[in-house]
C-alpha cells in the first residue's frame, strides 16, 4: 500500500538546499510491522513526515493506496492524512487537562461524530489498549506507558489503515517499551500497517521487518 520511488527531500539553509533524503526506495505492504532505524540525523523523522502526509518530498513519487500523493496540495494531503494515518509520538502529546477518555475521543470531535458515539468508541478503544480502569485519569495521573497507550488509542480511533510512531518508546523503560511493542503487534494482527522509528536494536527486534536508513538512503532492509 506504500510505495516510495526515488524520494528526495531537501531542507533549505537560507537559499542553499541541504539534502536529507537522497533517493529512498521502499515498498511496505498492507499489514506489515516495520521498524525504521538509523543514526541521529539520518532522516528518519523526515521520512515519517512524508509517509504520514505531513510533508511532501522535494522529488520522487509516493503512492499510498494506489494514489500518488507526492504532489498533492496541502488541503488534499490533509484529507488523505485524516483518512489513512494515525500518529504516535515520543512525548505522547496528550492534552494535560483532559482525561484519558477525552483525549482519545478528541479526533472524533473534528470528524463531527455525535457525543454518544464518541464516548462509546473511545471507551472501546481504551479497553483495547488495556486502560479501561484509567479512563477518567488525566495524563499526570498516569505512568509513561499508560500515557503512550492513551496516545495509541487516540491514533487508532479514526480507524486509520497505517499507524506511524516516531520513537514511541523513547521515554519508556525497557519493560514498558516491550509492552508497547507487543501492543503494536496486536494492532498489526488486527489488520493495521505499523511503521515505527526506534534507536534500540532490542526494541526493533519486536517488529517483523527492519529498514535501516543511512545518509538519506535505505542501507539495509531485512525480515526478522
Ligand atoms: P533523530 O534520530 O535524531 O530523531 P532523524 O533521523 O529523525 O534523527 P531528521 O529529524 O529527519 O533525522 O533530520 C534529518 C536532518 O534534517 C537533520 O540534519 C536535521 O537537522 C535536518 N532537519 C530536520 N528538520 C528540518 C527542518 N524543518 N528544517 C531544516 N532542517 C531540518
Ligand atoms: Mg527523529
Amino acid at each position: 500500500i506504500i510505495r516510495l520511488e526515488q524520494i528526495k527531500k531537501n531542507y533549505y539553509l537560507g537559499k542553499d538546499p541541504v539534502p536529507v533524503l537522497k533517493g529512498i526506495e521502499l515498498s511496505i505492504l498492507k499489514n506489515e510491522y516495520v521498524a525504521l532505524m538509523g543514526p541521529s540525523g539520518s532522516g528518519k523523522s523526515t521520512l515519517m513526515n512524508i509517509l504520514g502526509c505531513l510533508d511532501s518530498p522535494t522529488s520522487g513519487r509516493y503512492t499510498l493506496n494506489g494514489k500518488d500523493v507526492s504532489r498533492m496540495a496541502d488541503d488534499e494531503l490533509a484529507k488523505v492524512r485524516n483518512a489513512e494515518i494515525g500518529f504516535v509520538f515520543q512525548q505522547f502529546n496528550l492534552m494535560p487537562r483532559l482525561t484519558a477518555w477525552e483525549n482519545v475521543a478528541m479526533p472524533l470531535i473534528y470528524a463531527g461524530i455525535s457525543k454518544n458515539e464518541r464516548n462509546d468508541r473511545a471507551h472501546d478503544m481504551l479497553k483495547q489498549v488495556g486502560l479501561e480502569e484509567r479512563s477518567h485519569h488525566k495524563p499526570n495521573e498516569l505512568s509513561g506507558g499508560q500515557c503512550q497507550r492513551v496516545a495509541i488509542a487516540r491514533a487508532l480511533i479514526n480507524k486509520p489503515s497505517i499507524i506511524l510512531a516516531d520513537e514511541p518508546t523513547g521515554n519508556l523503560d525497557s519493560k514498558t517499551s516491550i509492552e508497547i511493542m507487543d501492543l503494536f503487534s496486536s494492532i498489526q494482527a488486527a489488520g493495521n500497517t505499523v511503521i515505527l522509528v526506534t534507536h534500540e536494536e532490542d526494541i526493533a527486534e519486536h517488529a517483523k521487518r527492519i529498514v535501516r536508513i543511512k545518509d538519506g538512503l535505505v542501507e539495509k532492509d531485512e525480515m526478522n
